[in-house]
């Protein structure tokens, strides 16, 4: 850069820093941003990358675009001089969550490795006006607010590109905007964000209710609109239609522009399909390339070549289905296409199971993608394996050249040298730099597990970031932790699959241990961060049980000596980013077989924690690296899961009857300390579920939970040291994780850019 960073400031701000306030600074810095970003654009010569995707939780992006263009040491010191600090400055800045969880989370880790790896491939999706709800708790309970994000000055740019989409026979405009993704000491690439000029904040009625009539005013204003009814059904077909369709048109119009016939669109282009919600793009670029004059059989073939699509989860109620009544009201110009693609796949197979049309009218999305695609990944290895032999078993059949797995990873800039400076710089006066973009570097750490002193200021660090972490959750919830107790963090979406009920049942258990004299080996601080779907009735209940079960437990004083749970508030990026730093033990404890990859537990891992968690998704392969006496492992296999499905003869009461303690806790539920303080009704509901049903197995693995958890607070408490050789150890193996490598694999088996 040219002049100094304060002096280049000063002139976008248009008086000297001391006298700017904070939100001048901030767009000003936003401008910085944007014209370093900008230089860094490179012409794209050979492939490129066309990712679509529902979901970029992108998070906050000042901090990392400062770190990605190297202007982060030099930007905090000036703003120190001159009397701002970054962190009130990031303070400003709304959060984009347009995302639900891991698959979103992945989206944007993915953007920012592909920038880092100077590949070119932009992101393409929908500018929502609001994204996941903002959660508030009320008495005990979750409550949805709208979480509006955008401003008038921002990351995603306007632009003047436009594109008709018609919908249910009307045409919309749908408006191109921009983002700028920058890359660590790499290029930039773009995040394509549509939407319509007509949407309108003021149909919302409510809480996130609004009118889901009105699709001109309603169709961009919510991530993943309500759909327990069939007006909001509707409104995500019509959501996703308009980013396929806009974005087909972008992929087109930038290929030709470079010269591409269509005819030869695979040399320019490919897309991946990143879970079901895009998967109408293949009909969608069927219909444009036969419009523009190439026959059938000549765009299945084009499509085919150009397409890959990843399988996020064996979870059935995620694997799309929609009526075909539904797609023939809103996008009747695909149903004759999706016709003629169920009609060439039964030609390839006999096997019902495998069309994409099945007898009751249901088009199944999942099915178009493996048939007309040229890629099939799942996103672990266990996962991928599970994939082909249980759950698309006759896929793998037909096509075992389409399947291949790409264990998910996370962006080091972000989820260690954003969220983590004190251990980012130890590891790096350790190794030196390298580690930031050669991940794999980490494993130069290894050879300290035994050094006493690395040991004790890891341990130092730990310390200092709960510190930090105590302090933000007292100014944000008014909770109160002491740093000296072991903290554990389960924080992800709530969801009977990854069980954050068994946590809730230790917790009972070990609530009646206290008040029985059985006191832990050191204080616990289990803190929760989760969001539920605001239709998932369960899910609700669980979170409601944790509250009430964190006030029993603060009115009970020789209790709360030694355990405390914490729920955080609204889970989301910038709240992983502070709790992540801060956690000794790492909860991935869902039902093996279940999470297909987890990226979580990678964060957790690479910030030095320890997981506690069961053989499932990327927990396997972070088993496999750090070694058994790393991590405490716990609970059924994926093997005995999966027979216990298929024999259909899990009865939860059973496991109920046998176990006393499983009882107590269960029975505790509707005792008269949760009563006091909760609903009947939603504890009675959880209770019921948990003794009649328990779909995701909890029962089973209670006691293999109370023991190995056991296990890793006498570890923590009475071997400060080996502890922390586990921690450095985790570190050490997390560089298999960096997204770096899963973009540099997706890219060498399937993508081929540049
Ligand atoms: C990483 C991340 C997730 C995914 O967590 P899992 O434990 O893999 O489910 C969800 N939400 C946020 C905000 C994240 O950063």
């Amino acid at each position: 850069m040219n002049g100094s960073v304060s002096e280049k400031l000063t002139q976008l701000c248009g008086k000297p820093l001391e006298r700017a306030t904070d939100r001048e600074v901030y767009l000003a810095l936003l401008r910085l941003v944007e014209e370093l970003a900008g230089q860094r654009v490179e012409p794209v010569r050979g492939r490129k990358l066309y990712y679509i995707s529902a979901e970029f939780l992108m998070g906050k992006l000042l901090s990392n675009n400062l770190i990605n263009l190297g202007l982060y040491d030099q930007v905090r010191d000036c703003l120190e001089r001159t009397g701002h600090r970054l962190s009130d400055i990031e303070e400003l800045e709304p959060e984009p969550s347009l995302g639900n969880g891991g698959l979103g989370r992945l989206a944007a880790c993915f953007l920012d490795s592909l920038a880092t790896l100077n590949l070119p491939g932009d992101g393409i999706g929908l500018r929502y006006h609001c994204g996941l709800f903002r959660q508030k708790f009320a008495d005990g309970r979750q409550t949805e607010l709208p979480d509006p994000w955008l401003t008038d000055e921002g990351w995603a740019k306007r632009t003047d590109t436009v594109y008709p989409v018609e919908l249910a026979g009307t045409v919309y405009q749908a408006r191109l905007y921009r983002l700028a993704v920058t890359g660590y000491n790499g290029g930039t690439n773009q995040l394509n964000l549509f939407d319509l000029d007509t949407v309108d904040e003021s149909v919302i009625t409510g809480g996130i209710a609004m009118d889901k009539t009105c699709v001109d005013k309603n169709l961009t204003l919510f991530l993943y609109p309500d759909d327990s009814d069939e007006a909001g059904r509707l409104l995500r077909i019509y959501q996703q239609y308009l980013m396929v369709s806009a974005g087909a048109q972008l992929i087109l119009a930038e290929c030709e522009a470079r010269g591409c016939t269509l005819h030869d669109l695979p040399d320019y282009a490919a897309i991946q399909i990143n879970d079901t919600h895009p998967s109408m793009v293949i009909p969608e670029l069927i219909r444009l390339l036969e419009q523009r004059g190439i026959g059938f059989d000549e765009a299945v073939d084009i499509v085919t070549r150009t397409c890959a699509y990843t399988n996020h989860t064996i979870l059935a109620e995620a694997l799309e289905t929609w009526p075909r009544t539904y797609l023939e009201q809103v996008v009747p110009q695909l149903m004759p296409i999706i016709q003629q693609l169920d009609a060439l796949a039964r030609t390839r197979s006999d096997d019902g199971t495998t069309a994409i049309i099945d007898d009751r009218g249901g088009v199944h999305m999942a099915h178009m993608d493996i048939h007309f695609t040229h890629s099939t990944n799942g996103v672990a290895a266990l996962h991928t394996e599970i994939l082909k032999s249980s759950e698309l078993a006759n896929f793998y059949k037909l096509y075992p050249e389409k399947f291949n797995n790409k264990t998910n990873g996370i962006t080091f800039r972000r989820w260690l040298l954003a969220c983590n400076p004190r251990l980012t710089g130890e590891i790096e006066s350790l190794i030196g730099p390298g580690f930031k973009q050669g991940a794999g570097q980490l494993e130069g750490l290894l050879p300290l597990a035994r050094d006493r002193a690395v040991l004790e200021r890891l341990g130092g660090i730990k310390r200092a970031n709960k510190e930090d972490l105590a302090r933000w959750l007292e100014e944000k919830q008014g909770a109160r932790v002491d740093p000296a107790a072991m903290f554990s963090i389960q924080s992800k979406r709530l969801h009977a699959y990854k069980r954050q009920q068994l946590n809730l049942l230790y917790l009972i258990h070990q609530y009646f241990e206290i008040q029985a004299g059985h006191m832990p080996p050191v204080p616990l601080v289990s803190i929760f961060g989760a969001k539920a779907a605001p239709a998932y009735t369960i899910a609700k209940d669980i979170i409601h049980a944790l509250l009430t079960l964190s006030a029993v437990i603060d009115e009970t004083p020789e209790v709360r000596q030694w355990l405390q749970i914490v729920f955080v508030e609204n889970y989301n990026v910038t709240a992983a980013e502070k709790m992540i730093p801060a956690c000794d033990l790492s909860e991935q404890i869902s039902l093996a077989s279940k999470e297909a990859s987890g990226t979580g537990n990678m964060k957790f891992m690479l910030n030095g924690a320890v997981t506690l968690g069961t053989m499932d998704g990327a927990n396997v392969e972070i088993a496999q690296r750090v070694g058994e006496e790393n991590i405490y492992i716990f609970g059924q296999s994926s093997g005995q899961v999966i027979h216990r499905y298929d024999a259909g003869d899990y009865r939860a009461r059973e496991w109920y009857d046998a176990d006393p303690n499983l009882r107590r806790a269960i029975d505790f539920l509707t005792g008269p300390e949760m009563l006091a303080r909760g609903s009947a009704e939603s504890l009675g509901r959880l209770r019921d579920d948990l003794m009649n049903s328990d779909w995701f197995q909890t029962l089973p693995d209670f006691n293999a939970y109370l023991v190995r958890k056991g296990q890793a607070l006498a570890d923590y408490a009475h071997d400060p040291l080996g502890w922390q050789s586990k921690c450095l150890t985790n570190i050490a193996k997390a560089g298999y994780f960096s997204s770096d490598r899963t973009i540099a694999e997706y890219d060498r088996d399937i993508w081929h850019l540049g």
